[in-house]
């Protein structure tokens, strides 16, 4: 295996992979660095959903870029991506009114919802057709198996230990690199922790479950997740949701929950989530945070039990603005995307930072 390279990889999450995939297109020796057998990140605990419709100024540019590139790997890698849209489901006036105000996707009325989804207690909703679903666990090995048969080398099991200019340290000897970017999720509070403090990264601890399937088409989001989402926020109505879970539901607002379901062919549906941000990321879930996810999709789904079979918790980067790009040192790059739309902005993200690196 080579060891001089034009640009190194570390962390083979989507963020590592947009970069690789973005110096590969552009003819760059690339090498990945990733510490685990495959990723093992929060790419791949993640939903899978690439929402273009629910972002927001410079980050609506970045996730349509971000959509293309996925349609353009998604047949070469040989990973499943679902164009069919989002659903979003109103069960109340205030929910519907925001999804009104957002001014986004055609709104539905409740016959229409209960039509494409086997939903209950719809009262409208939106259907944002831009959008698209994939499998994470599916998808980040498929497209490093790819990026690794096309000529990019990738070095598993291979921990970084820092850089200085031209070369990464690693558990298993230097590699020499004229840039070297660090895509390392949450892991960029522990390499670069003055470059973390200075930009307001943090941690943040991701409960969620995957369920046997219900019969989703569409990937669902419900008056939770409008209180999540920027598009949503800055609606006239989002004061009267919010205030109204505040007094109703403040199980949800403490929980930091934001239901959402994707049905993923051949695995089931995946729920979320609940969402702490904290220092530590303290390792035990709570289980009154799945009574809600779980009492939630079965209210919303109308059945009477809902057949768990796995649970899981995702540690992630929370970045302030959802996307970071620093500098490190000569040729020492840190590159995240945090947040809940980290997957519908990684690949362009990468793409972004080449071009700051070799020119458009
Ligand atoms: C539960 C959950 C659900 C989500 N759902 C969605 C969604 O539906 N849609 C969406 O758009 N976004 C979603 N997100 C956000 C998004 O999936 C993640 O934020 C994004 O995948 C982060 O990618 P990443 O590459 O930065 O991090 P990661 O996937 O965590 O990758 C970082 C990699 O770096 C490696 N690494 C770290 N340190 C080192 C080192 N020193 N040496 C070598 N390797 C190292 C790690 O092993 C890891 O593989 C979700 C996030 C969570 C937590």
């Amino acid at each position: 295996m080579n060891n001089a390279y034009d640009v190194a990889v570390v962390g083979a999450g989507i963020v590592g992979l947009g970069h690789a995939a973005a110096a590969h297109a552009r003819g760059l020796r690339t090498v990945v660095v990733e510490r685990s057998p495959r990723a093992r990140g929060a790419t791949v605990r993640g939903s899978g959903h690439v929402g273009t419709t629910l972002q927001v100024d410079a980050h609506r540019a970045l996730a349509a870029r971000t959509r293309e590139l996925f349609l353009s790997y998604a047949p070469r890698a040989r990973f499943w991506l679902a164009r069919r849209g989002t659903l979003a489901v109103a069960t109340a006036d205030d929910e519907l009114e925001v999804l009104r105000g957002a001014g986004t996707g055609r709104i539905l009325s409740g016959r229409e919802v209960t039509d494409l989804a086997p939903v209950a207690g719809a009262i409208g909703g939106a259907l944002y057709r831009d959008d698209m679903q994939l499998n994470p666990r599916e998808m980040a090995p498929a497209f490093a198996a790819w990026l690794a048969a096309e000529g990019v080398d990738f070095r598993w099991r291979t921990t970084a230990l820092g850089a200085d200019p031209g070369s990464l340290a690693t558990s298993r000897g230097d590699i020499r690199a004229d840039n070297i970017v660090f895509c390392v999720g949450v892991d960029l509070e522990s390499l670069w922790p003055d470059l973390a403090a200075r930009h307001g990264v943090r941690r943040r601890a991701t409960d969620m479950m995957l369920a046997t399937g219900v019969g989703l088409e569409f990937p669902v989001i419900t008056g939770s997740t409008m209180l999540r989402h920027e598009v949503f926020r800055e609606t006239p109505a989002h004061a009267d949701l919010l205030s109204r879970f505040e007094r109703e539901r403040p199980d949800i607002i403490d929980l930091g929950v934001g239901q959402t379901y994707a049905e993923v062919s051949g695995l089931g549906v995946l729920i979320g989530a609940a969402h702490r941000d904290e220092d530590d990321a303290w390792p035990f879930q709570e289980e009154v945070a799945f009574d809600v996810l779980s009492r939630e999709a079965r209210r919303l789904f109308g059945q009477k039990r809902l057949d768990v079979r796995q649970r899981w918790r995702a540690v992630a980067a929370a970045v302030p603005g959802d996307t970071l790009r620093a500098r490190a040192g000569d040729g020492i790059h840190v590159s995240a995307a945090g947040g809940d739309s980290a997957m519908s902005m990684g690949l362009a993200l990468g793409e972004t930072v080449l071009a700051d690196l070799y020119g458009p």
